[in-house]
């Protein structure tokens, strides 16, 4: 087992390290939003597993960025869909690592349609990936944080949690049944040293969101009161405050990180 470094925070500077000795699961963390919150657990001292279902290289240069950075990372194949794959990827991180920590149920994908258009396959697909997803994750998590008297769950979330989007049935509903999630969960557990909150990108540059035509990606732009797209690390910044010592007081929050979008 290759465990995550134990020596504590530097007392002069502990917010340089405020996850040292913690271990963290970023799935969806090879690319996009879940690349640079990886990167930012790493850098606040996390041994991060970096989870991918497909794109093997994508993940490989994030997990190697990290160690050139001098931090921890392994990384872990599977889809966050599957109750089978779930707990073979909590295996393996916790013969490297120990037992995850910090989780942090980013991996989503976007099948739009009007709803009569809408392929079932593509609609159990959104749902199985990003509530069923974060479902699994949380399920196989929870143990062992009830066991340590600690724990922190941050799950993305998206504006399609709160209000309706034409073409957005599949992602709105997976969406809307996620924040359900995250705060019944955050419930259960407030008295257990456990936080669950989500956070709540508005629009940010990935390839989600390159998949958008021209159109709606200007008229989406546009309407960003703080006049520009979020960055992925401006997500990152959020999840690590909820993750760490800042965060402690905090569940069942949904933190916006949207430059107004949903004011
Ligand atoms: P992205 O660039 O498309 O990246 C998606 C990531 O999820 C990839 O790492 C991908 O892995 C992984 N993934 C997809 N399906 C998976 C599965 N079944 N199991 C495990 N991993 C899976 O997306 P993004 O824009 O960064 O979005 C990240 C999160 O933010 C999503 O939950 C999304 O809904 C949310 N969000 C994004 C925006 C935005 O403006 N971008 C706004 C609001 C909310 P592979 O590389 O292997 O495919």
């Amino acid at each position: 087992m290759d465990r995550p470094r134990q020596d504590r925070p530097d007392p002069a500077a502990p917010h340089q390290a405020p996850l040292r000795g913690r271990v963290a699961l970023v799935t969806g963390g090879s690319r996009g939003i879940g690349r640079a919150v990886a990167e930012r657990l790493a850098a606040d001292g996390a041994a991060v597993a970096v989870n991918y279902v497909s794109r093997a290289a994508d993940c490989d240069a994030v997990v190697a960025a990290i160690v050139a950075a001098g931090g921890q990372a392994m990384p872990v194949a599977g889809d966050v869909g599957s109750a089978d794959a779930v707990p073979a990827m909590f295996d393996a991180i916790e013969e490297r690592f120990g037992p995850v920590e910090v989780l942090v149920n980013n991996a989503g994908i976007h099948r739009g349609g009007r709803v009569h258009r809408l392929a079932l396959a593509d609609f159990d697909r959104v749902l199985a990936t990003n509530l069923y997803g974060t479902f699994h994750c949380i399920r196989r998590a929870m143990p062992a944080m009830l066991a340590q008297g600690w724990g922190r769950i941050v799950n993305v979330s998206s504006p399609a949690a709160l209000r309706g989007f034409a073409g957005d049935a599949a992602y709105g509903s997976a969406k809307a049944g996620q924040l359900g999630l995250t705060r019944c969960v955050a419930m259960e557990v407030a008295d257990r040293g456990i936080t669950v909150n989500a956070v709540m990108p508005g629009y940010v540059r990935t390839e989600m969101t390159d998949a958008l035509s021209d159109a709606s990606r200007s008229a989406i732009e546009t309407s960003v009161p703080a006049g520009r797209p979020g960055r992925p690390d401006e997500v990152a910044a959020a999840v690590a405050y909820l993750a760490g010592p800042g965060g402690d007081y905090v569940t069942g929050a949904l933190l916006p990180v949207d430059g107004g979008l949903t004011l």
